[in-house]
Order: C-alpha cells, then structure tokens, then sequence
C-alpha cells in the first residue's frame, strides 16, 4: 500500500491533472503499470458523503494467490469516526485501506458508503471526496504555496492562510525569506520531515475532503515535530472519516475506535480504555510491543 501511495503521491506531482480526484483509476493503473487493480464500473454520482462505511462479509486474496488476506471482514463505521487498524504485521490493515480507495474490489462481500455499494459509485467523484496522507511526503521543486495547492486553480490567499494556520505552518513560513512563495528546493530538501508533513496535511486540508486514510510511519519522529504534526492531524480529521493503520501509541489512544486486526479478521473492537480493560487480544499485543 506504501508503496502505491507514494507512487501515486509521484504522480499526483508529476501530472497535475490526475489531481482532482486521481482521475479514473484506469488511467493510474496505466502509469502504476499494475494489473492488479480492478477497476470499478459504477456511474452512480455521490456530490457529498457523510462518510458511513459498512463491511460485509468482505473477502479478499490478491491476484494469482489462494490465501484469504480479507475473511468475514465485518466492521460498521459512523460519519465522522476516526478507526484505528492494529495488528501484527500482515494482518491485512493496508489492505483494508487500499480497499477503501477502491484499488482492490472484494472477491465476496460488500463495502456500503452511505449505504450505497462501492460497485455503483462513479469513482472518479468518490475519490476527489477521499484524500491519503502518505507516510513519506513527495514535494516538488516550486514555492510551499503551489505544493499546498497543486492541482488547483486560483485559491484564494485566505483559504491558503487558512489551511497553513491548520497544519500549523504558519511559524514556518514566517520565517521563510518569502512566505509562501520561498522555493523548497529539490524534493523539499530544506525542510525538515515534521514540516514536509505538515505541508502534506496543508494539501490534504485544502481539498475539504470528506474521508482521509493514513497508513502511518512505524518509525516515529522526534517529539517536537511529533506534537505539532499531530494538532495538524487532529484538525484535518475532525468531524471527517478516517482511517488510521496505526503504529504510534497517541495516534492509537486519540482514535473513536480501535480494530485489532488478525488473519484478515476483526478480532476485537473498542476505546482504548474498553481494550486494555478487556485485556483480550489489543493487551497482549500492547504487551508484546512493549
Ligand atoms: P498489514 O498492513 O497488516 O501488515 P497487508 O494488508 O499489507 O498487512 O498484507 C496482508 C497480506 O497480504 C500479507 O500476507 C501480504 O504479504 C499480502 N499482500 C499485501 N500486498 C500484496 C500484493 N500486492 N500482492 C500479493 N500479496 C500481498
Ligand atoms: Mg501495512
């Protein structure tokens, strides 16, 4: 999943137009050169999610493999909840997420938005609705302004004051040589990973998305980049959907619900409070990574 991400955060980058709302996906799996991806046919056009999620009996295997990655995935989400997936590794939490995006369609079952099966949606609208955080920032070489707002036309300068205060970049750019208009550099390379990150959460914020997903770092950063990358984070997902394969402790303790994932399974739901005192399957987990 990491690595469609940034592939696809490359591509965003290198061809604007794929911007707003990726395109069809048909068109990023040419350039993703997968033949993985299934594209769905849906035409039906949701302008606005609320953003309740329903899975059904999902089961999913990759292509060309016999093993169940996804079996009796069932999980009911409400408009506005922020999830967070646990597990060990391979449980399948990336791949719950790519199936969010609609990369992958389940071999049975059924994923609802709003109570609309993801199969009727005209996907190019749902995804200008969804916006991904990656774990490693792709920027480009141009001004903090145009990395906030690529792929988009004419924003206002208080909508991008706006989002810059958000992500809490305004420190930053305060004391750049030219604001918003300084030139990052090659890659970004004169910022440091806290503030590439913000800088993503900025570009997220400024498309006023409805459902965000995050497959986050397992290496944490230091905890002064730490703090403020994630006041940036807790104000894009407020009152939005969001999805969160979750490595750090905060992210963890900070989310409505916890999934404790296993072989492609739920295996355990809750607060953080219900789990550690249900001392099931996210306490022994805890207690190995401890
Ligand atoms: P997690 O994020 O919980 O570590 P993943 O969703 O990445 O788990 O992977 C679940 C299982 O699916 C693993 O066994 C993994 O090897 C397999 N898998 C993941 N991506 C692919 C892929 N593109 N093709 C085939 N198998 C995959
Ligand atoms: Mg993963």
């Amino acid at each position: 999943f990491a690595t469609i991400l940034s592939s696809l955060n490359a591509i965003l980058s290198v061809y604007p137009q794929f911007a707003r709302g990726f395109e069809s996906i048909h068109s990023i799996s040419e350039v993703l050169t997968s033949n993985q991806v299934e594209e769905y046919q849906g035409t039906r056009k949701v302008e606005s999610f609320r953003g309740a999620f329903e899975f059904q009996n999902v089961q999913f295997s990759y292509k060309d493999t016999d093993k169940h990655v996804l079996s009796e995935f069932n999980l009911s989400v409400n408009p506005g909840e922020c999830i967070a997936f646990v597990g060990e590794s391979g449980a399948g939490k990336s791949t719950v997420l790519s199936m969010v995006v609609g990369f992958y369609r389940p071999n049975a079952g059924h994923i609802l938005i709003d109570g609309v099966p993801m199969d009727e949606l005209d996907m190019r609208l749902y995804r200008q609705k969804l916006a991904v955080v990656p774990q490693t920032t792709v920027l480009f070489s141009g001004s903090i302004r145009s990395n906030i707002t690529f792929g988009l036309d004419n924003v206002p300068e208080e909508r991008v004051m706006e989002v810059v205060r958000m992500a809490n970049l305004q420190d930053v750019i305060a004391e750049m040589p030219d604001g918003l208009d300084t030139l990052i550099g090659e890659h970004g390379g004169k910022l440091s990973g806290g503030q590439r990150q913000r800088i993503a959460i900025a570009r997220a914020m400024i498309r006023n998305p409805e459902i965000i997903l995050l497959d986050e770092a397992t290496s944490a950063l230091d905890n002064i980049s730490e703090h403020v990358v994630q006041k940036a984070m807790q104000e894009l997902i407020r009152g939005r959907t969001t999805f969160i394969v979750a490595h750090r402790l905060s992210t963890i303790r900070d989310a409505d619900r916890i999934v404790v994932m296993k072989n492609g399974r739920v295996a355990e739901v809750g607060t953080y409070q219900e789990l550690m005192e249900r001392q099931g399957e996210f306490y022994q987990l805890k207690q190995l990574q401890a």
